[in-house]
């Protein structure tokens, strides 16, 4: 099939990637000739056609999409000539916050106690309510913390709020967590589910770093627990293709945080460490093919990634365990250059593996 991507960077390049080996081709509209996915297929750049969308589509079979912020006019308006997967529905819910924890309180999934905010005064109230520490968020287009603001002291409202340029946002009770969790699903289009186990990650700066996959010492019933949340999230929103939520692990069980509509950075292990990707999962789902085993195929896996700087990339080469995928992106601080997998028999190899690219993480 025809597959366009809304979008061309890493996630779009990674999709693509794994679909040329189902005989797939791809389309993509993005910013520019050298958006990381731009080598990888037909690219319809803005810049250059106004009306690239459209031709995004006559192009395609079937359209979807890599970021949570795309236009769901957009996908309204494709939706009447071609499908788009996930559908508007799923994009309309999980690109909002507010709607999000809408969801997740109607399915009674736990989150954290949180109140709309489009004012000063609107927060102070927020605050009175939920208590500090909380955090302010903007309720849409926020992203590696970018939108965000922790209050720990009521003097600290002005700021938070003028950090906020006006825009609707969410405040949120401070989780206190012991971990953070994600859990990755496809569904197909025949209503078939397919499960990733839970994975823990590591942010720093707001940034993922690291992701362990399997977490380590989780509980079956929490892994159960997280499963139930995602089925029925899946089955309420109808979706179609990889689905991610981000969790809390607390002392007293899990809390989900949010939700993202596409393959998701903390499912990058799976190229290597699951017999099928997040990436070729979500190729086959939303071309109706049948979903692929999720099955890790290492006991021990690990995702670093590379961020603003490539450092000596020739270290991770000459480790027989360890895998560079690269973006085509130049170095800047801060951002997404690639990633490192890891797999591995022991937990000790995994350790030692990670420490052989300590310089990839930060001190
Ligand atoms: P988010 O954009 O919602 O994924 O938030 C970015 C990061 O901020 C998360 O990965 C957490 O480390 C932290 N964070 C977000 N929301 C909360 C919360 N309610 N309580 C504690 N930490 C949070």
């Amino acid at each position: 099939m025809k597959i366009g991507i809304l979008g061309a960077g890493q996630l779009g390049r990674m999709l693509a990637l794994s679909g040329y080996s189902l005989n797939h081709q791809f389309g993509f509209s993005g910013n520019a000739t050298d958006d990381p996915a731009a080598l990888l297929g037909h690219m319809f750049v803005k810049k250059n056609n106004p009306n690239n969308i459209d031709s995004l589509v006559k192009f395609a079979d079937v359209i979807t999409f890599e970021s949570e912020n795309t236009d769901v006019g957009i996908v309204k308006k494709i939706n009447k000539k071609i499908p788009v997967y996930p559908n508007e529905k799923s994009l309309f819910t999980t690109q909002h916050r507010g709607r999000e924890k809408t969801l997740f309180n109607h399915l009674n999934i736990p989150c954290a106690p949180y109140q709309m905010v489009n004012s000063k005064e609107d927060l102070q109230v927020a605050v009175e309510t939920i208590g500090l520490p909380a955090i302010l968020k903007t309720a849409t287009e926020g992203y590696d913390g970018k939108g965000q603001f922790l209050i720990h002291k009521v003097s600290q409202i002005t700021k938070a709020w003028k950090s906020m340029n006006g825009v609707e946002s969410i405040l949120e009770e401070f989780v206190n967590f012991k971990r953070e969790l994600s859990l990755i699903a496809v569904r197909g289009i025949d209503n078939d589910h397919k499960y990733y186990p839970l994975v823990e990650n590591t942010h720093y700066d707001s940034i993922l770093r690291l992701t362990i996959a399997p977490a380590q010492n989780i509980d079956k019933k929490v892994q159960e627990t997280a499963r139930h949340y995602m089925q029925i999230l899946l089955d309420e929103m109808d979706y179609v293709g990889t689905l991610t939520i981000e969790l809390f692990e607390t002392e007293n069980g899990l809390v989900v945080n949010e939700m993202a509509p596409r393959v998701h950075n903390s499912g990058h292990w799976s190229i290597e460490g699951a017999n099928t990707s997040q990436f070729e999962n979500h190729i086959r789902a939303i071309t109706g093919m049948p979903l692929g085993d999720t099955t890790p195929t290492h006991p021990f896996c690990a995702m670093i990634n590379i961020i603003g700087q490539l450092k000596d990339i020739d270290v991770v080469l000459k480790m027989p365990n360890a895998h560079l995928h690269l973006y085509d992106k130049s170095e800047r601080k801060n951002r997404k250059l690639g990633h490192i997998n890891i797999t591995a028999n022991s937990q000790t190899e995994l350790e030692d593996s990670i420490a052989k690219l300590k310089d990839f993480l930060p001190k």
